[in-house]
């Protein structure tokens, strides 16, 4: 396995000492050369953008960024699960952008409604209109409400999917989880790929477990999932048998997992074999790409956006960069991980554009952690880089945790995956 906070400390270093010797020596060409300084709209400031917006800060202070974020918190994704466990608190979750204004970056709390591609202009909820030069569309994912009969956008409100930086939701499934009878039926539903994360449903189940087996023991959890294979399935596999015996089913596409409809006023949920009874239901839909995506022509058929994997611009229209869980980026996972460096080296290939230079192959490193019970963490991590146009794995690289391991190690992987948590957070929005 890598060393992953070596690794993300390594190419920093590169990152940004590459990015900021290459606009300190080099004067802006011409046609930006007659404003007073290039401007880079950033859309969305989680994990990617915020992580983009200040490694542009660093690479070239006489740049004029502005961040768009629709909401004055953010509500991190990553280990929220713990919040449903009840080992984690939503506060420790939430991050506001002060920090980021403080830095020298103008953050405008609105969503932005349209892009105009051709006049190099976006246009804001509030009514303002920021004109471009650079254009970085950072948005996350958008849930496909349509796809499972009977949910909608209105459903989330009482059977939450708790999937966004959206920190109502999350609130809203520890509360009905906190609520419910001993002996009741904890419901995931977990989605198809490419999605969000892929062990994310499967770290859920476990925390929820966690907490019916110290509050609730004669409860149960079953996912319903729609594949029949998902990401360190033979750790979670023996860690639920370990740790959760009798307590967390999961339901594969091919046992009859496929929900085929739900019904919200009767609390059931039909799949192509059986029917569920829930007391409490987290429904994970399907996804695209933020819907900013779509208005700016970045997304494709696929509804995720196509990318030059060196530059992170977008193959369908020019100046415009996607980057984090919108972007279409091969093997690599939407992770929080991937997608802050995905900021990182999206910075520093613009600073690079800018005074004309070729921005250098990069290197990308993910490494994921799923926090199973609260001393048992296990992880998977890549590197990867651009061949033929898409990320693929550095053959031989990465890997997954050993599935035999000591108490111990778990219990250091769980250390770990707080440690990256606040050391990334902290690097974003501190
Ligand atoms: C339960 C769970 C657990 C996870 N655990 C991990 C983990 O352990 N490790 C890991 O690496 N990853 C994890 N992930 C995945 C991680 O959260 C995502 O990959 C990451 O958040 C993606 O970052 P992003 O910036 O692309 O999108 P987001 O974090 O969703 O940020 C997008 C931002 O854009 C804003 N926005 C969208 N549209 C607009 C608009 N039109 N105008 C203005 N603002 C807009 C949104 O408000 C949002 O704040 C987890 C995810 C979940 C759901």
């Amino acid at each position: 396995m890598i060393p992953p906070m070596i690794e993300a400390q390594k190419n920093r270093r590169e990152i940004l000492g590459g990015a900021a010797g290459a606009a300190a020596a080099t004067l802006w060409p011409r046609a930006i050369r007659a404003q007073a300084a290039p401007r880079i709209v950033i859309v969305g400031g989680g994990f990617a953008g915020a992580s983009c917006a200040r490694a542009l800060r660093e690479a070239d202070a006489r740049l004029a960024i502005t961040l768009v974020e629709a909401q004055h918190t953010y509500t991190a994704p990553p280990l929220s699960n713990g919040v449903l466990g009840g080992t984690r608190t939503l506060a420790q979750q939430q991050f506001g952008y002060d920090k980021i204004a403080a830095a020298g970056i103008t953050v405008a709390i609105a969503t932005a409604t349209t892009v105009d591609a051709q006049a190099h202009s976006v246009t804001l909820s509030t009514g303002d209109k920021l004109r471009y030069d650079r254009l970085v569309v950072a948005p996350g994912i958008a849930l496909r409400f349509d796809a499972i009969p009977g949910y909608s956008a209105a459903a989330a409100a009482q059977l939450p999917h708790a999937w966004t930086s959206d920190g109502t939701q999350i609130d809203l499934l520890r509360r009905q989880l906190e609520a419910m009878d001993d002996g009741g039926l904890v419901a995931i539903v977990a989605p198809v790929n490419p999605s969000r994360c892929p062990p994310g449903p499967y770290e859920r189940a476990s925390m929820i477990a966690h907490y019916l087996k110290t509050k609730k023991p004669r409860s149960k959890v079953v996912i319903l999932d729609s594949k029949d294979t998902f990401t360190m399935q033979e750790l979670f596999l023996k860690a639920w048998k370990e740790l959760y015996p009798g307590l967390l089913e999961w339901k594969s596409l091919s046992s009859g997992g496929n929900v085929a409809s739900i019904d919200i006023a009767k609390k059931t949920i039909e799949t192509d074999f059986d029917n569920y009874t829930f007391a409490v239901a987290n429904v994970i839909p399907p996804q695209i790409a933020g819907p900013i995506a779509k208005l700016a022509g970045v997304a494709d058929r696929t509804g995720w956006c196509p990318i030059d994997p060196v530059t992170f611009e977008s193959l369908q229209q020019k100046n415009i960069h996607v980057i984090g869980d919108a972007a279409l980026a091969g093997a690599m996972p939407k992770s929080a991980f991937a997608g802050s460096v995905e900021g990182k080296l999206c910075a520093a290939a613009i600073a690079a554009l800018l005074v004309d230079k070729k921005p250098a192959v990069p290197k990308l490193v993910s490494n994921c952690y799923s926090v199973v019970a609260p001393d048992y963490a296990i992880s998977i991590a890549g590197v990867y880089h651009p061949v033929n146009g898409e990320y693929v794995d550095v053959e031989g690289s990465g890997g997954v945790s050993p599935l035999d391991a000591p108490a111990a190690l778990r219990a250091q992987e769980a250390k770990f995956a707080d440690a990256w948590f606040r050391t990334n957070t902290a690097e974003i929005f501190g």
